[in-house]
């Protein structure tokens, strides 16, 4: 474990290396406990720098065993070696050379499941960030790029599948049982892309032909007997392959392309060159053991780690501060993927909706960062949503502001001056002001200032002239090291609404910069009128939600009607109507803390009622509009004093209300969805399970009943229906015997299959109230559970903290005396984990003053643990800050 040094590491730091290793050339001899890695480097002194410069290669808990340069053993004096650091000086003069260091590790010690593990018995690696530096001392850094050769030995009958990066090259049989493989990747890469993975595993096959006639080998291995569960992930990875070549002429480059399911992994998977590794939540699927939010994850993962082969692998991150380089970038390409194979708006909303749970909370805490942070004492705390998700609006908005032709004409341009580079911000923004001629450098605020912007708009509209001006006034608080903020370049896609939903375009604009339906805000405060404008409109403004911002008008609730019917842009009416149920569900939590009755508007009630019936929008569609928000969106949006009890008190008011209003319709809608005959995992299937299942919640609400909810348990044929019954009974039935009969059936049906188990230790850990804990704690001492395993963990202790708000922030404070446990457990094996658990207490400071003393006093007593990892000292001192 690399305990916490203190040390922050600045972006302004950044120099490049002395040495250079153009190639590497590793050879493992693996064994469970004693793994002997040999690694031969052609080093080269970088020009103009002094011959006496040290060579000072990084480790982490290494074990040096041998030291050679050109052949001959190093005398004790010529280098110093610790775990953490190996220091070669006097070295040849010339500045060419070749450096042989043999290290030896034991993977199956390894749980921090960085750098050379064992999982189930199988070998496999993970080397972002600095894994690398765990397996032998290295320059592990992104902009070291380096040609890769490496030679794998084990007994066949405990690995008999050996893989690694690139193409192979030999294999053979060896004496006693054992026998090898040799890959070589011709394309240079950094030291964070090495992947090796060995051990007993099925496979399936397949293959791919690229647009230029090259043919690609697929293969994904998987635990003996779950290959058929794998042929999901296999269409994804070709339909990916497809689309980047279609959408930005993109072409795999190697002669096989192997991805690999493992059960234990800290990530959602990771893009090694040739060789993706993925957490098995991203790889196995069918109709009987995954959701249809399973199938989506796996289409998107599988796309998003595919797609870093050029977006992170061929064009790389020169330093750890420009992780968004490759991260937003690739996650805007999976979302246009997504956004191509199913519905646009649909994945629009959700994509919104992501953004809002988690990246905005983190803005708004302690924690927030910019999209490329400065500075960071541990990387490994900065895979957050922030560089993620806000990273990939702010690509998106570049689309948005050059428009579709430009920003891919800059594309190719990054592609073709960037190709084999560790690239960086300035870099990127650079080709879409060459490809444009625009200048984007107020634009690249939208990296370094963190926060989210609010736009305050208000409207006028004069009759006589028949001009509307929308006046636009944006602001952003200060946030950890950033007290004041200069204005930003934001753009704002907007609609103007005559009186029967007709768009009513504008003859002209005057003031700030209109260009045909965007609105580019660039001053703090600025004002467009447009003219020709012949009735007063309704206006939408940030359709698409077309820049990561929070904006306050003064529509009306009549005007946030109208558009929630209305709107030709499906993402703003599902916006609107999220509006007016928040403003709703909020003012209904701050009465139920007054002591005061919650009060629900018919308008509301029809509304809903109107749109689950509205055969004219697709069904996913009218599910998502359908979907309350959740506690945590009612409690960002009251932003203070926030009282979990109330919150949900609020919420359930709110759907009795309608599910009562509306029963007759639900109801006749919910059977008319109910023979959709067999299960199909694609989008329009998926969106009809989506809205039936979203009304089943409601049904059972108003029929106060299980008997829906135990009736579509026991005859579903797929586990979204199965699942989503199995949610309804425990969450609105709780304590009664349909509810525990459901849960010991889904334990007897699952209760081999640790993956699927993971949905039953979410749902029981999320039912609302005083008695989550106590079920927590009882559920841990399950036999499937394990603290040890990052799936298990997150099922159980991640869904708890962060998405049971009533059961964790209890008023007594003992859901937080024992999370802190937990994570300090954690944290002795896995540190990154239980740091990024520990996220899950970012906005304790928006409590009601009695919660949020027993939050505080929660963190201070993990702060006060002498010898905490780098990790959670770093997440916890930056929330308690
Ligand atoms: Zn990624």
């Amino acid at each position: 474990m690399r305990t916490d040094t203190g040390k922050v590491f600045h972006l302004e730091d950044y120099k490049p290396t002395d040495f250079l290793i153009p190639e590497t050339h590793l050879d493992f001899t693996l064994d469970p406990e004693r793994t002997i890695v040999k690694s031969k480097l052609i080093v080269e002194r970088r020009a103009g720098v002094g011959a006496d410069a040290p060579l000072i290669l990084d480790g982490d808990g290494l074990k040096l065993v041998d030291i050679r340069i050109d052949g001959a053993p190093l005398g004790d004096n010529a280098y110093m070696a610790s775990p953490e650091r190996l220091e070669i000086r006097g070295l040849p003069e010339n500045g060419r050379f070749t450096l042989e260091i043999t290290t030896e590790i034991n993977p199956t010690l390894n749980r921090q499941l960085t750098g050379l593990y064992r999982s189930s018995g199988v070998y496999c690696t993970q080397c972002e960030a600095e894994g690398f530096r765990r397996i032998t001392y290295f320059l592990d850094r992104p902009d070291l790029l380096s040609v890769y050769t490496v030679r794998i030995e084990a007994a066949r009958s405990e690995a008999p599948v050996l893989l690694s990066n690139g193409n192979p090259k030999d294999k053979g049989a060896l004496t006693d049982g054992r026998h090898f493989a040799v890959w070589h990747d011709p394309h240079p890469k950094p030291a964070y892309l090495f992947a090796l993975v060995a051990g007993d595993l099925g496979v399936i096959t397949d293959s791919f032909t690229t647009a230029s006639g090259r043919h690609v080998d697929l293969g994904i291995y998987v635990e003996h007997g779950k290959e058929a569960r794998a042929l999901y992930a296999m269409d994804a990875l070709k339909r990916s392959m497809k689309w980047d070549e279609e959408a930005f002429g993109r072409e795999y480059d190697l002669d096989i392309f192997n991805v690999v399911a493992v059960s234990d992994f800290n990530m959602g998977a990771m893009e090694n060159k040739g060789l993706n590794v993925f957490n098995d939540k991203y790889v196995l699927a069918d109709p009987e053991t995954a959701t249809d939010a399973d199938y989506a994850g796996i289409e998107a993962v599988i796309a998003h780690e595919y797609f870093h082969n050029w977006t992170g692998n061929r064009i790389t991150c020169r330093d750890w501060f420009q992780l968004c380089l490759k991260e937003g970038l690739t996650v805007y390409r999976d979302h246009e993927f997504s956004a191509d194979m199913r519905s646009r708006p649909v994945k629009r909303i959700a994509e919104v909706k992501a953004l809002k749970a988690h990246q905005f909370p983190e803005d708004a805490g302690p924690l927030a960062h910019p999209v490329r942070p400065r500075q960071f004492r541990e990387i490994n705390n900065f895979y957050t949503s922030t560089v993620y998700e806000k990273g990939s609006e702010v690509v998106r908005m570049i689309r948005t502001i050059l428009g579709p032709d430009l920003f891919r004409k800059g594309m190719d341009l990054y592609f073709e001056r960037h190709d084999g580079d560790a690239a960086t911000i300035e870099d990127f923004i650079k080709v879409f002001e060459d490809a444009s001629g625009e200048d984007l450098s107020q634009f690249g605020l939208w990296y370094d200032q963190a926060g989210t912007p609010n736009l305050a708009v208000t409207y006028d509209y004069d009759q006589a002239t028949k001009t509307f001006e929308i006046e636009i006034e944006q602001s952003l608080k200060p946030t950890p090291g950033q007290a004041s903020k200069k204005p930003m370049h934001i753009p704002i896609k907007f609609g103007l609404l005559g009186a029967k939903g007709r768009e009513l375009k504008p003859r002209s604009a005057k003031g700030g910069l209109v260009d045909g339906d965007v609105i580019h805000l660039r001053k703090r405060k600025e004002r467009f009128t447009l003219s020709g404008i012949a009735e007063r409109p309704v206006p939408s403004l940030l359709r698409g939600f077309s820049a990561p911002v929070t904006m306050t008008s003064e529509l009306t609730r009549t005007d946030l009607i109208f558009l929630a019917r209305n709107d030709g842009d499906e993402v703003n009416r599902w916006q609107a109507l999220t509006e007016l149920l928040n403003s709703k569900l909020t003012s209904n939590a701050k009465r139920i803390r007054g002591g005061k009755p919650a009060t629900i508007e018919s308008s509301s009630i029809k509304l809903l009622g109107e749109i689950a019936a509205n055969v004219a929008l697709d069904e996913a569609f009218r599910a998502l509009c359908l979907s309350v928000p959740s506690e945590s969106d009612i409690a960002r949006e009251l932003g203070a004093n926030i009282d979990p009890d109330a919150i949900l008190a609020s919420r359930d008011a709110l759907i009795k209300t309608v599910a009562e209003a509306n029963e007759e319709k639900f109801t006749q809608i919910y059977e008319q969805l109910a023979d959709d005959g067999p299960f199909q995992p694609d989008a329009a299937s998926a969106g009809r399970r989506a809205l039936r299942n979203v009304l089943l919640d409601y049904l059972s609400v108003a029929e106060a009943d299980p008997k829906r909810a135990v009736a579509q348990f026991n005859g579903a044929d797929n586990m979204s229906d199965r699942a989503a019954a199995l949610h309804v009974l425990v969450q609105r039935f709780s304590g009664s015997d349909a509810t525990s009969q459901a849960l010991k059936a889904f334990e007897d049906r699952f209760g081999n299959d640790a993956l699927v188990m993971d949905k039953w230790f979410i749902v029981q850990a999320m039912q609302p109230g005083v008695g989550a804990l106590q079920r927590v704690e009882r559920l841990m001492k399950h036999k499937l559970f394990s603290l040890d395993n990052p799936n298990r963990a997150r099922a159980l202790i991640g869904a708890f903290s962060s998405g049971n708000q009533t059961g964790f922030n209890r008023a007594d404070g003992n859901g937080y005396v024992f999370f802190a446990e937990t994570i300090l457990t954690i944290e002795k094996k896995n540190p990154q984990l239980a740091a990024r658990l520990l996220t899950a207490m970012r906005s304790w400071r928006s409590f009601e003053p009695v919660r949020r003393e027993h939050a505080r006093e929660a963190l201070a007593n993990i702060a006060k643990v002498g010898g905490l990892s780098a990790d959670v000292r770093d997440i916890v001192e930056r929330t308690l800050a």
